[in-house]
């Protein structure tokens, strides 16, 4: 028996309307702000992130799903959307729109993870970009954005966590210290760490290693060695946050798993569970653009991870999720009543209706079969109805049936409708 590829799911026919309605209402949220939707494909050339993302970060070091075409180009399936959505704006010239470009998307990643619950292979992420203002005006924007748009879903009880790693020339000083600091701790580390204080000494103060946490309690902060932009950037914003009553917390540990951050990093996550269970996470990357082979351009965004909103939905219950309304059955017994029928339901699907057939069999099995879809409304033609050029509509709640012409049919649907 085949299964799903480990770390995927399907999203079944009963699941539809709550994923539907979690895509409707972030995608409300964003264009509420000014952003527009964007897709890209799925894969790209494994440049696009090799460049970007780092080369000592989780997704490139191990997550990425990479293969050559038939043609021998190198692509990858897409890791995350930002660097992708970059390279869109550069390739269709969108500095010469009005800046900031405001932009969202809600798209399937791929990444080589380890499966557990809230962490996929295939998983689904709703982001947003506003690129070409390096204002905090717009740090704030995106913040505000994000919080809403989980509030506006349904999810409560979020916690902001924010910090500033500053600009790519404030960083060889702060990781002097960071390694000088981490240094003497050498021992106590895991290997990983122990091999990130080599190569990308930030990466230890995002461990998930407990030892390595509390080591970096009491690591130098980032925020001590902003550069006079920088540091004149995250005041600002912390005033900014101050003035709309957005709440938050500083946490100096925050680093965040890329390497184009620069400035503002944020997480959201939800109260009770902190960081192994983030569900917003995002930042400034002033240099990602040029990284990509534009002109500088400064440009924040965050990603959602939207199957651990909806994990977070069911277990806080939030919300009624809106759900179709069942279908209206046709019911028939005959085959010029059937040929009637089929053509009934053509009229009512052309007048916004949701109509099925019922299968061939006994009127009475025709009506449990509307029954078991939750069926408000069967319509009836069997010979006599046929013959009259009449259909009998039974109210399948009230238990009743009433017989009317075509004509009639309509109004007397849509007045159940409301
Ligand atoms: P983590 O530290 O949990 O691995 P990350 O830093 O790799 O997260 P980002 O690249 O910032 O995550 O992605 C943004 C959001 O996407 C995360 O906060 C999370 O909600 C979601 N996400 C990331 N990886 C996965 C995954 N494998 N399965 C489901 N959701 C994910
Ligand atoms: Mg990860």
């Amino acid at each position: 028996m085949y299964q799903a590829p480990r770390g995927t799911y399907d999203v079944l026919p009963s699941q539809q309307p709550f994923w539907r309605y979690v895509e409707s209402s972030l995608s409300n949220s964003a264009q509420s702000f000014g952003y527009s939707r964007i897709d890209t494909p799925i894969f790209e050339d494994t440049n696009v992130f090799l460049r970007s993302v780092g080369l000592e970060t989780d997704i490139i070091g191990k997550e990425m799903y990479t293969f050559q075409d038939r043609g021998g180009q190198d692509l990858s399936l897409r890791p995350e959307g930002t660097a992708a959505v970059c390279r869109a704006y550069i390739e269709h010239g969108m500095q010469n729109s009005t800046l900031p470009v405001r932009l969202f998307y809600y798209a399937p990643m791929f990444r080589y993870d380890r499966p557990q619950a809230g962490r996929y292979r295939q998983l689904q992420q709703f982001g947003v970009e506003a690129i070409g203002d390096s204002d905090p005006a717009l740090d704030l924007e995106v913040i505000e954005l994000a919080m809403s748009s989980l509030q506006t879903l349904g999810l409560k009880n979020l916690r902001l966590v924010i910090n500033s790693i500053g600009d790519t020339v404030d960083r060889p000083s702060y990781i002097k210290a960071l390694k000088k600091y981490l240094e003497p701790h050498y021992e106590s580390l895991g290997k990983d760490d122990q091999k990130r204080l080599e190569v990308n000494p930030l990466r230890i103060l995002d461990s998930k290693d407990e030892k390595a946490t509390k080591i970096a309690e009491a690591a130098p902060k980032s925020t001590d060695f902003l550069g006079s932009d920088a540091k004149q950037h995250w005041e600002s914003l912390l005033k900014l946050l101050d003035f709309a009553g957005i709440n938050y917390e500083i946490d100096h540990k925050l680093v965040r798993g890329l390497d184009y951050y620069t400035r503002t990093v944020f997480e959201i996550q939800p109260l009770d569970q902190g960081a192994q269970s983030t569900i917003c996470a995002g930042g400034r990357y002033d240099g990602l653009v040029e990284t990509l082979g534009g002109t500088p351009t400064p440009a924040i965004g965050w990603a959602a991870g939207v199957d651990r909103m909806i994990l977070n939905l069911l277990k806080e219950e939030a919300g009624e999720v809106p759900l179709p309304s069942p279908p209206i059955t046709m019911a028939y017994s005959g085959e010029s009543p059937k040929m009637q029928s089929i053509s009934i339901a053509r009229l009512l699907r052309n007048a916004d209706h949701t109509v099925t057939l019922a299968p061939q069999r006994s009127l009475r099995s025709q009506l449990r079969y509307a029954a078991s879809l939750g069926s408000k409304y069967v319509v009836i033609i069997g010979e006599k109805e046929f013959s009259e050029e009449t259909v009998t509509l039974r109210d399948m709640d009230a238990g009743n049936q009433t017989s009317m012409t075509l004509e009639e049919l309509l109004p007397a649907l849509s007045k159940a409708k409301k």
